[in-house]
């Protein structure tokens, strides 16, 4: 039988369903205009960004209609290893607004 659940689709990484799919450019757009306001290196993002990007498309974009590779929660956790050494002293604020929405939707 093949499933008919077309818009469910697992990510490269972690392997859980992407349900709300947004690419990690579109979630690098949000972190860049905050990671501006705080003064905050942006190549944080870039190095994060090309760990993912060999990785085969999994679905569209619901935002840009890009190909996407990986969860939010992967890349957000990745930009987060690499951000919490270099600036501990936003870690919480970080937190609040990129992790918060993830646990949400799990
Ligand atoms: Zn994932
Ligand atoms: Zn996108």
């Amino acid at each position: 039988m093949i499933s008919r659940e077309r818009d469910i689709v697992n990510c490269n990484v972690c392997g859980d369903a992407v349900t709300n799919p947004i690419c990690k450019d579109c979630l690098s757009a949000q972190m860049r205009s905050w990671f501006k306001i705080k003064n905050i290196d942006a190549d944080i993002i870039d190095d994060a960004s090309v760990i993912f990007d060999d990785l085969p498309a999994i679905s569209e974009c619901v935002k840009c209609g890009n190909d996407m590779t990986v969860c939010r929660h992967c890349f957000t956790k990745e930009v987060f290893d690499i951000f919490s050494e270099k600036y501990s002293e936003y870690k919480e604020e970080f937190t609040r607004l990129f992790n918060y929405e993830i646990y949400e939707e799990w």
